[in-house]
């Protein structure tokens, strides 16, 4: 089972994980009242679907030169043309097939200001019941194009459930993505940050695509893809209560 971006972000800031401040919308107005809530002066409208590629995805009934599902707004009015655009229409992406998938629901975020784009997922080995990192210079685009093109670009980093995550682990993180000084101590905290999360609500899979530097110095989860199997759902109501069945994919379950 999949959850939405907005459940992704606010299930990870529970366990400190910096997420830009942002709020979900059902409606134009709800959306403008999101943007009020923040302060600006750039705000992003994310398409909320159960696919990825949203960027770079286009809307079937708008005209082709029309901006994708993640769009940067200057302006709460802006927001709010954006919202209207998209709430409602039906987004395709590399991810969606042809059909593609209705937005009926959006993120209204802060906006980075973006210094650079980083790579980090996390999954289960079922095999050996290890868990590994996956991380990588190379954000914001397609993993597989990357471990296509340029594979030295990535580097796992394998942890035992049973040893528990080691400030080792944190330091693979934090040398593999090149970062210096604060921020490599921010990436070590967060990649302890991310396994906490990913263990303590049995998730299956995390992708943060990108991960990134923001122009003062941060590292922020900018992009959150979370997906629980059904083992754990049994165990763990609170996170079945996350389902979003209009976006249900039957072969899922
Ligand atoms: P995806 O296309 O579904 O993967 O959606 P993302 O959330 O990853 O957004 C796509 C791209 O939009 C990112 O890789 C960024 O380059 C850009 N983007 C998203 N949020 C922001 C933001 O707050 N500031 C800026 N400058 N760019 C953003
Ligand atoms: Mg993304």
């Amino acid at each position: 089972m999949n959850i939405h971006e907005y459940q992704a972000k606010e299930l990870l800031a529970k366990f400190g994980v910096a997420v830009p401040a942002g709020h979900a919308a059902l409606s134009v107005d709800e959306a403008v009242e999101a943007a009020k809530k923040l302060p600006g002066p750039i705000w992003v409208v994310k398409a909320q679907i159960h696919a990825g590629g949203r960027g770079k995805g286009k809307f079937k009934e708008l005209p082709a030169d029309a901006k994708g599902g993640v769009r940067l707004s200057k302006s709460v009015e802006e927001v709010r043309a954006n919202a209207q655009d998209m709430l409602g229409n039906t987004l395709v992406t590399i991810q969606t097939g042809e059909a593609g998938k209705q937005v009926n629901r959006l993120y209204v975020t802060d906006g980075a200001d973006i210094k650079s784009e980083y790579y980090l997922s996390m999954l289960v080995d079922r095999k050996t019941g290890r868990i590994a990192m996956i991380v990588s210079t190379e954000g914001g685009m397609d993993i597989e194009q990357v471990a296509h093109d340029t594979p030295e670009k990535i580097r796992t980093i394998v942890i035992d459930p049973a040893e528990g995550f080691q400030p080792h682990h944190g330091r693979a993180v934090a040398f593999a993505l090149k970062l210096k000084g604060d921020l490599n101590k921010q990436a070590v905290k967060l990649a302890e940050q991310l396994y906490n999360a990913f263990i303590a609500t049995d998730m299956s899979m995390l992708e943060v695509n990108p991960l990134v530097e923001t122009t003062d110095g941060k590292l922020l989860v900018l992009d959150a893809k979370v997906s629980f199997d059904s083992n754990a759902l049994y165990r763990r109501p609170e996170i079945l209560a996350l389902r979003d069945e209009t976006e249900e994919d039957p072969a899922e379950i």
